[in-house]
């Protein structure tokens, strides 16, 4: 469903990322994971165009993400940063309804959206829609940003890091959340981590990629039982 042919990645004369090919099932949650500064933000950001190609194409559900209007690209589809990057002076409310009302929707549709939303991350609505941000715990923020992707109905999910400045418990928590919500909301999410453990416990398949490639694209069991190289066994076998 989004299929990468031959993408290059250079800023200026420095090629970061290079030969990217490989498709992305709908409904499926891939992993891009490798050591820092291996080029999975600049892939991630390259699906919905906060980064451009310099070579290659990418397309989803077989249309040139070139060809669409930018902004109808960036509706479609729904980020979340490790930063939590939600506006402090809007209400948990307001924070997930801005696509939503960029869209044009009706009041009433967006209010019970916004409900729908806070009961699938796992936040009382009635508790947590008029709060303010600086009134939420990280978990809490990041699943409001979690929400707020989800607002438009996107079809694909771009996620870079989305837990990892959260506590250990916390972030446990959260990757048992995304797995069970996976399995309600049927989107396709492409999750940027560094962490191994992570990568095995929420990924369908995993790209490991290394100095700007893709070295082997696998199921965790595939991972695990047949890495193609010592890089792919080593890098595995760093969760232990
Ligand atoms: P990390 O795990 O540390 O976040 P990453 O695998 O996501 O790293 P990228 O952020 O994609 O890696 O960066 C890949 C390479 O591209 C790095 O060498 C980085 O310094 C370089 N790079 C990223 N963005 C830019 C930019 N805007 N201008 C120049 N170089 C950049």
């Amino acid at each position: 469903m989004i299929t990468f042919a031959g993408v290059s990645k250079a800023f200026g004369e420095k090629e970061v990322v290079n030969s990217l090919d490989f498709s992305i099932e709908k409904g499926e949650l891939f992993v891009l994971i490798g050591p820092s500064g291996c080029g999975k933000t600049t892939t991630l950001k390259m699906i919905n165009r906060l980064e451009e190609t310099s070579g290659g194409s990418i397309t989803i559900n077989e249309r040139n993400i070139r060809d669409y209007a930018l902004h109808d690209l960036r509706y479609d589809i729904g980020y979340v940063l490790q930063q939590i990057a939600l506006f402090p002076h809007m209400t948990v409310e307001e924070n997930i309804a801005i696509v939503p009302e960029l869209k044009r929707w009706d009041k009433s549709k967006i209010h019970q959206r916004v409900t729908e939303l806070l009961e699938l991350v796992g936040l009382e609505p009635g508790t947590y829609r008029n709060r303010k941000p600086a009134e939420l715990s990280g978990g809490q923020q990041q699943r409001v940003g979690v929400a707020r992707a989800l607002a438009a109905n996107p079809e694909v999910i771009l996620m870079d890091e989305p837990f990892s400045a959260l506590d250990p418990i916390t972030r446990v928590k959260l990757q048992d959340d995304l797995l069970l919500m996976k399995r309600n909301i049927n989107k396709t999410i492409v999750f940027v981590t560094h962490d191994m453990t992570e990568a095995l416990k929420l990924g369908d398949r995993i790209a490991v990629m290394n100095e700007g490639g893709v070295v082997q694209i696998g199921t965790p069991e595939e991972l695990r039982n047949q890495p193609e190289s010592q890089f792919v066994e080593e890098f595995i076998s760093s969760t232990d």
